[in-house]
């Protein structure tokens, strides 16, 4: 049995269980009323014999080969749990979802259960899934069906489709004795409508109304639900405002709550539970509590799922009556959780197309040429955050001014080339207190004074300040978001997730200008036109100290040229400094733009690898080695190895490794091993395990 395939096997079971085809239009009623997932099983699972409203990361784990095994002792062995209760059983499995498994009275040759719910109950639960799949051990399975259909809910309403399921069951377990199909199928619609009637009591009215097409905006979505809102109560001025980390946002107002809202405050932490103290005294509210500020004729509605309170709605229309309050509070009752769904989502996509961007953010940055970084950091920025218009401005300490670098969108040949004064733009004052500014009203605030030509489409913008080390470097400003919706907190993320990244592209830019100026005799080394040692140090410290603090890998690679007092002694010096200079051009031409390459002194030369592990670096190190051995070089044949070759020490920076001397010390070190096994060959200096005075070394060629 076991061997026969999942789809034969499917076959069969069907055509044994005549009540399946109406078995599994109830259930997708039920699953379609209730949004929450049922899979009818007859066994081990996969395979399902019907399936409903399936949670997309099940099928996502499912649907791997290497990470299906996870299931299998929740929903793989949900048959048996059912079979053993006799009843709802429920359990929580490894990805966090809650569900339940209890047998079902379809008439069948084996006994049948469902699994239904298959739902986080709590964001916290979703958040630490998520973040497995961006960055944990979950990185395999991402993608971006992955989030298509992810469920959420309430314990109440698992229990309550556990009690509609029974209902069903039980109905048409009694009528399945009758033998004819069509009973079955009768009885099975009359217990659905039955099921349906006995719990709809207990819920809200009309939860068919929030019920958002997939893929709608959360800003959609609360236009949506006011407009039916302001009907349904005849109401003029509402709002949603949607907590965040931060405090709680605008989702969508309307009526007088258009140009101005009132200010919120919330005492205690995110995500912990608040309680409402609408209208309350600043004084009064404790931990714990969100009160409005202003707004004598605003009431405050709470949105909560569980016990979280996610945001809440507000009524501008003077005071209400009791009847209608309790209404009101019924409607948020029915509205939070599809919000907070479609919030969670949200937040989700966007970290997702983050960590997407940064990817290659980092590998485009790194192969860019200094002098594009500008334009290529801008424009990676706009496009993350789906900008119309932006800016990068610099800050030049010397004039206390920022300089435009770089700016897309219109009258950007305008901007560009522009400098402004450090108290006299929003960029300015961002840059002075480290602070960055999301607006998401410009009319709403003081900051708006920008010249009248300044026409933007819309009246939302990000200012962001690009701070490393405590060193002001600049500025980036976005707006007109494609599609004109506002920015948020989770774009000020996307952008602070980038940040580090910007400020090392915008500091070799730096390097790179610098090096433009003052190329002549302080940095270059005339002959062979790689950088010199001095500049190496400088920029060696430099880039050690970001590794550090963003935990970034750096890699350092020692070379020095074979047996080359020899080939001075026979062939001359001058044939010796033209040897010099076709190994640069080696080198130069092994590396990537972001690497430095100088020479060290006489025939010994170094690579600085920023962002390169130590397995990365051996490769490079192995391309050069063999690109030397390879190059043309007058007299080379007669050098021992019968070509000029190099011999490579490589260190990376790591525990061990603390100090930039350190990383020199250890490259020479592996350099010194190298040579001592013949020469024209790659040492990567390893540790010593512990505080020895053995430096062993690993030979890799
Ligand atoms: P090893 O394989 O152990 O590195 O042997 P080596 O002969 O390369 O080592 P050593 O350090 O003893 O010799 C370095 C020689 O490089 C000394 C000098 O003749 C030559 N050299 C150093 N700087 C220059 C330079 O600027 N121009 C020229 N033509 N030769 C240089
Ligand atoms: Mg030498
Ligand atoms: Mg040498």
């Amino acid at each position: 049995m076991e061997k026969i395939a999942a789809a034969e096997r499917a076959k069969f079971q069907n055509e044994e269980l005549q009540a399946l085809p109406e078995w599994e239009r109830v259930q997708a009623s039920l699953a379609a009323e209730t949004d929450l997932a049922i899979l009818l099983v007859d066994g081990h699972q996969p395979p399902q014999l019907a399936v409903s409203n399936n949670n997309s990361i099940c099928q996502a784990f499912q649907s791997s080969t290497t990470h299906a095994h996870l299931c299998d002792p929740y929903c793989g062995v949900a048959f048996q749990r059912a079979q053993e209760a006799g009843e709802a059983t429920h359990y929580r499995c490894h990805a966090g979802l809650h569900c339940f498994a209890m047998p079902v009275g379809i008439e069948s040759p084996r006994p049948l259960a469902v699994i239904g719910g298959r739902a986080f109950l709590s964001s916290a639960d979703y958040r630490e899934l998520a973040e497995r799949f961006r960055n944990g051990d979950l990185r395999e399975l991402l993608s971006t069906e992955l989030f298509q259909n992810v469920i959420f809910a309430l314990r109440h309403q698992l229990d309550e489709l556990a009690a509609q399921l029974a209902v069903v069951s039980d109905a048409a377990g009694v009528r399945s004795g009758t033998g004819e199909a069509a009973g079955k199928g009768r009885a099975l619609t009359a217990a659905n409508e039955a099921g349906g009637v006995a719990t709809s009591a207990g819920r809200p009215q009309g939860v068919s109304d929030f019920y958002f097409p997939p893929g709608i905006k959360l800003q959609a979505a609360c236009e949506t639900a006011l407009e039916k809102f302001r009907e349904r109560f005849k109401l003029k001025s509402v709002a949603i405002m949607m907590r965040t980390e931060e405090g709680f946002a605008p989702a969508c107002a309307m009526g007088k709550f258009k140009n101005k809202l009132p200010s919120f405050a919330a005492k205690g932490k995110a995500g912990a539970p608040l309680k409402l103290a609408a209208g309350a005294e600043a004084g009064e509210a404790g931990a714990g509590q969100l009160f409005v500020f202003q707004g004598e004729d605003t009431e405050l509605f709470p949105l909560t799922v569980g016990d979280e309170l996610k945001g809440a709605l507000l009524v501008g229309d003077g005071k209400l009556s009791e009847e209608k309050r309790r209404g009101i509070n019924e409607f948020c009752l029915e509205l939070a959780l599809p919000l907070e769904v479609l919030r969670l989502r949200e937040e989700l996509e966007r970290s997702l197309r983050a960590s997407y961007h940064l990817q290659t953010f980092t590998q485009q940055i790194n192969e860019v040429e200094p002098s594009e970084a500008y334009a290529a950091i801008l424009r990676h920025s706009t496009e993350l955050l789906r900008s119309e218009r932006g800016s990068l401005l610099l800050f030049d300490e010397a004039s206390n001014e920022l300089e435009v670098k770089a700016a897309v969108g219109p009258r950007a040949d305008v901007t560009q080339e522009q400098r402004v004064r450090l108290s006299e733009s929003v960029s300015g004052a961002v840059l002075l207190d480290g602070r960055p500014r999301v607006v998401r009203d410009l009319k709403a605030t003081e900051l708006h004074r920008a010249p009248a030509e300044r026409k933007y489409k819309t009246d939302s913008f990000i200012s962001y300040p690009i701070i490393t080390g405590g060193r002001k470097v600049g500025v980036i400003n976005m707006t007109d978001k494609a599609g004109g919706e506002p920015y948020d907190e989770l774009d000020l993320h996307l952008l602070e997730s980038m940040a580090p990244q910007m400020a090392l592209a915008l500091d070799r830019a730096g390097w790179h200008q610098k090096a433009t100026q003052f190329q002549l005799l302080s940095i270059t080394d005339p002959l062979t036109g790689l950088l010199n040692r001095r500049y190496l140090e400088e920029r060696l410290a430099e880039e050690f100290e970001r590794s550090k603090r963003h935990r970034f890998p750096m890699s350092f690679l020692m070379i020095d040229i074979d047996n080359f007092k020899e080939y001075n002694d026979h062939h001359g010096h001058q044939a010796g400094d033209l040897a010099l200079e076709i190994t640069a051009q080696c080198l130069k031409s092994a590396l990537r733009s972001a690497d430095v390459a100088s020479r060290y002194g006489g025939e010994e030369f170094s690579i600085l690898l920023p962002q390169t592990s130590a397995t990365e670096a051996l490769v490079i190190a192995e391309r050069i080695r063999s690109r030397v051995e390879k190059s043309s070089y007058p007299h080379g044949e007669s050098q021992p190895h019968g070509a000029i070759t190099v011999s490579i020490g490589i260190s990376a920076f790591g525990p061990k490794l603390e100090t930039p001397t350190s990383i020199i010390g250890a490259a020479d070190h592996a350099l010194y091993v190298a040579k001592s096994r013949g020469k024209n060959c790659v040492v990567s200096y390893v540790p010593p395990v512990n505080n020895t005075a053995s430096t062993p070394a690993r030979d890799v060629n």
